[in-house]
C-alpha cells in the first residue's frame, strides 16, 4: 500500500507545516500551491520550477491524487455524472450541470456518504451515515471534474466552463462544516481554483447553529431546503424541524451574514401533492420570507419507489410560483436536467449496480421525470 500522504485538501497553513515537517522553508508551500491549485499538475517532475533533487524529495514523501472515477455518464443534454471512489471504497456522485445559454454551469458536490437526516421525500435520507468526506475529497471532487474539462491551468472567470460550485449532493454540508469550510477556502483562493464566494452556494436543511459560521468564515451563498411552511408539516417531511423549527431557522435567516438585495438567499420548495402545495402555504410562504433578501426554487419532486409522496400537478407548481413572483420574487419551476442518467436526487448507493439499471429502464419507460436539477442549483443523488 502506498502510505505516501495526498497533498491535496491541505490548507495554505497546513501545507507550511508539511514543508517545515520535511525542512523545508514556506516558500515551497506557495510554489506547490500554485502547481496543485492553479496548474491542476500531480507529477511532481512536471512541476519545472522545482529542483530535480526537491521533486524526488517531495515524490518520496507526497502524492497529489484524485478521487477514482469509477465511472462516468454523459446526458444528452450535457449534463454529467461522476461516481468517484475514494480510497477506502466509499462511493459519492458528482453532477456538472452546463447552463445551456452561456458557456459556464454548476459543478454540484457532495459532502457525505449518506446523510444522518431522515427527510421523508428523500432517497438518501433512508440511507445511513456512511461517513463525512474528508476536505481532499470534497475538494478532489471538483479537481477531477475541471481534468475532465481540460480547465487547468485554471482559466480566467471570464472563460470558465465549471464555473460554479453548489454543496447540494449527498449529505448535509453543515453537519461536516471543518472539513466543507477547508475544501471551500481552498476553492475560492484566487492563487489556485479561484471560484469566487459569489459562485459558490452551500445548501443546508437548516442546521441553525451552523449558519452564522458558515456566512462568516465561508461568506458563500446560502441555499436552505424549507418545503413546508408549518412546524406541523416540516416536523412530519423533516425531523431536523423539531430540533431547530421555523421561528429558530428563519432567526438564522435574518441573521446570515452577507445577506442583502444584491445577494438574496435562496428557498428551496420541493413541490409534495396535497402536502404543501396550496395556494394558502404560497401567502404563508411569503408571510415567512417578509423583509428577507429572498428568492425561491420550485423543485418538482423527483419520486422513488417506496415513496408515500407524489409530485404536485404542474398547474399548483404554476400556481405556486405565481403567487410568489406577483409579490416582487424570482421563483423559477426547476426543470428536469440530465434524466436519461439518473442525474437526480433519489437513488439509494446501497442498491447494486443491477437494480439501478432496471429502474432506470423502468423510470424511462414509464416515463417519470427523474430529476429536478437545474443549474446552477443542482442537487445530487446518493449513487
Ligand atoms: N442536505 C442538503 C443538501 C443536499 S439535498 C439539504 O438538504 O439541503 C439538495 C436538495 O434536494 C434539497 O433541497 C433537498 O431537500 C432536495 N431533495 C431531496 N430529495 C428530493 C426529491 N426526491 N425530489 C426533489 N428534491 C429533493
Ligand atoms: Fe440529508 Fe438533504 Fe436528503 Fe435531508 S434532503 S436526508 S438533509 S441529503
Amino acid at each position: 500500500m502506498d502510505e505516501r500522504k495526498n497533498l491535496i485538501g491541505l490548507g495554505r497553513d497546513e501545507l507550511v507545516a508539511e514543508m517545515a515537517a520535511i525542512g523545508e522553508k514556506p516558500f515551497r508551500a506557495k510554489q506547490l500551491w500554485h502547481w496543485l491549485y492553479n496548474r491542476g499538475e500531480t507529477d511532481f517532475a512536471r512541476m519545472t520550477s522545482i529542483s530535480k533533487v526537491m521533486q524526488a524529495k517531495l515524490a518520496e514523501h507526497y502524492v497529489v491524487r484524485r478521487p477514482r472515477a469509477a465511472q462516468e455518464m454523459l446526458s444528452s443534454d450535457g449534463t454529467r455524472k461522476w461516481l468517484f471512489a475514494f480510497d477506502d471504497g466509499n462511493e459519492a456522485e458528482t453532477v456538472y450541470i452546463p447552463d445551456l445559454d452561456e458557456e459556464r454551469g454548476a459543478v454540484c458536490i457532495s459532502s457525505q456518504v449518506g446523510c444522518t437526516l431522515t427527510c421523508r421525500f428523500c432517497h438518501t435520507g433512508t440511507q445511513l451515515l456512511v461517513r463525512n468526506l474528508t476536505a481532499a475529497e470534497i475538494v478532489g471532487q471538483f479537481m477531477a471534474a475541471r481534468d475532465t474539462y481540460g480547465e487547468w491551468p485554471t482559466p480566467d472567470d471570464s472563460g470558465r466552463q465549471l464555473s460554479n460550485i453548489v454543496m447540494m449532493g449527498m449529505g448535509e454540508p453543515l453537519y461536516n462544516f471543518d472539513n466543507v469550510a477547508t475544501a471551500l477556502k481552498i476553492a475560492m483562493d484566487g492563487e489556485g481554483i479561484g471560484i469566487s464566494r459569489r459562485r459558490i452556494t452551500l445548501s443546508t436543511s437548516g442546521v441553525v447553529p451552523m449558519m452564522e459560521r458558515c456566512g462568516a468564515e465561508l461568506g458563500v451563498n446560502l441555499a436552505v431546503s424549507l418545503h413546508a411552511v408549518t412546524d406541523e408539516i416540516r416536523d412530519r417531511i423533516m425531523p431536523i424541524n423539531k430540533k431547530y423549527p421555523l421561528a429558530e431557522l428563519m432567526r438564522a435567516c435574518r441573521a446570515y451574514p452577507g445577506a442583502s438585495n444584491a445577494r438574496r438567499m435562496t428557498f428551496e420548495y420541493v413541490m409534495l401533492k396535497g402536502v404543501n402545495d396550496s395556494a394558502a402555504d404560497a401567502r404563508e410562504l411569503l408571510r415567512l420570507v417578509k423583509g428577507l433578501p429572498a428568492k425561491f426554487n420550485l423543485i418538482p419532486f423527483n419520486p422513488w419507489p417506496g415513496t408515500e409522496f407524489e409530485c404536485s400537478d404542474m398547474a399548483d407548481i404554476r400556481r405556486f410560483s405565481d403567487i410568489l413572483q406577483d409579490n416582487g420574487y424570482s421563483a423559477p419551476i426547476r426543470q428536469p436536467r440530465g434524466r436519461d442518467i439518473l442525474a437526480a436526487c433519489g437513488q439509494l448507493r446501497s442498491e447494486s449496480k443491477r437494480a439501478k439499471c432496471s429502474r432506470l429502464k423502468e423510470r424511462l419507460a414509464a416515463g417519470i421525470p427523474d430529476d429536478h436539477h437545474d443549474a446552477p442549483d443542482a442537487p445530487v443523488p446518493a449513487p
